[in-house]
């Protein structure tokens, strides 16, 4: 499965919480065979260049320079955003064995869920304590009537006693808050009514994994200028009247951050600043309580290697390692290569559906080493002082 069609078959199945739809497993071998297309069936005909669409162009490299495999990743990984992918014990061994095989420690799994949702993947994932984090969501029923807030609270504590260690992920891409099937239209990240929660979280010691708005070219318009065109136009955001910019939830963003100094936020996919990294620097600058995770933006910073590993370098201690894409032992390589090696030009397209060619960043062992796992490490140990 690529990722185009993994966040279709993950936003149909209510964010892969919960739901014994589509299963991540099983389709995914059968998608990810090389060379098989799943979202290009017109490919199976000889398209002429003359009417090929740009969704179907999948080009291949033809420069003769080093191609790195990187089975397992160079040090112990944290993944610090992933989802309850795996629904049968089986699923979850098997996870559990392409975590080991690539050299994945330890996985969050941000539920999104509270209420008996919340337990029932607490339980299914108890057998591994040591390899699978739950965190639970937020539940936003009554946001809109006076008084909301200590029912939330109360269900956080809840979770918390339950076994949840963070938050996530909660989204807010515009048009309100969301927690995978809660939602609060209209109620943002750093709304009043929001306080009591987040406040709670931090003394709890609960980590937000906090998703604010999508990538740039959603907003834009779809047109042959946009860089971005073949995943922007699918998740388009631009024909939405009265939501959110990216700008206005980036604000919103580091003013939430900035009024709960006590509670720890990671932002998830560079706080979807990857096409502008030095405004997300300058956030983290200010907000020594804020992280970003990296998930699911590799193909995003890849097509800027230099510029990316600058910020890397720049950033280390307060980026952790994410993955948000699935099980897939070749997924979670694809992330190893673009972190670790040089290779240049190559493409990706199973995996994210973009027509860009990728490039590695070649980050210094001291570097991958904070990234992988050591930020992530002393983010959560934080929670036991
Ligand atoms: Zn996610």
């Amino acid at each position: 499965m690529n990722r185009r069609s993994f966040l279709k078959w993950a936003n149909m199945a209510g964010l892969a919480v919960g739901l014994p739809s589509v299963s991540a497993f099983g389709t995914a071998s059968e998608d990810a065979k090389p060379g098989s297309l799943a979202n290009a069936p017109a490919t199976k005909k000889v398209a002429s260049p003359e009417t090929l669409l740009l969704k179907d162009y999948r080009p291949k490299s033809i420069y003769k320079i080093p191609v790195t495999e990187i089975a397992k990743a160079k040090f112990p990984v944290i993944d610090m955003h992933s989802h309850p992918y795996a629904k049968t014990a089986r699923e979850i061994e098997e996870w559990v064995k392409n975590m080991d095989e690539v050299g994945v420690e330890k996985t969050m799994i941000l539920t999104m869920t509270t209420g008996a949702e919340f337990d029932s993947i607490q339980k299914k994932y108890s057998k591994y304590p040591d390899r699978f984090e739950m965190w639970c969501g937020f539940d936003f029923a009554g946001h809109d009537k006076p008084g909301f807030g200590a029912a939330a609270v109360k269900e956080l504590e809840r979770c918390q006693q339950a076994g949840a260690r963070g938050v996530g992920e909660i989204h807010d891409k515009g048009k309100g808050l969301r927690s995978g099937k809660s939602n609060a239209p209209g109620m943002h990240p750093d709304d009043v009514r929001m306080d009591a929660l987040w406040e709670k979280a931090g003394e709890l010691g609960m980590p937000i994994s906090l998703h604010v708005a999508d990538p740039i070219w959603m907003y834009q318009k779809m047109d042959r200028y946009n860089d971005g065109l073949m995943n922007a136009y699918e998740w388009r955001l631009d024909n939405q009247p009265g939501i959110v910019g990216l700008a206005g939830m980036v604000d919103i963003l580091e003013r939430t951050v900035q009024r709960h100094r006590n509670t720890t936020f990671i932002a998830c996919h560079f706080a979807n600043l990857d096409y502008d990294l030095a405004r997300l620097g300058e956030a983290l600058d200010r907000n020594p309580n804020l992280y970003a995770d990296i998930s699911a933006r590799y193909a995003e910073t890849a097509p800027i290697p230099r510029f990316a590993s600058q910020f890397y370098a720049k950033h280390a201690d307060r980026l952790v390692y994410g993955t948000d894409m699935g099980v897939d032992k070749a997924m979670y390589r694809v992330t190893f290569r673009i972190l670790e090696s040089l290779d240049e030009h190559f493409y990706e397209a199973e995996q994210f559906s973009y027509h860009w060619s990728l490039n590695g960043f070649g980050l210094s062992g001291a570097i991958l080493k904070q990234v992988y796992h050591d930020n992530a490490a002393k983010l959560l140990a934080a929670r036991r002082a």
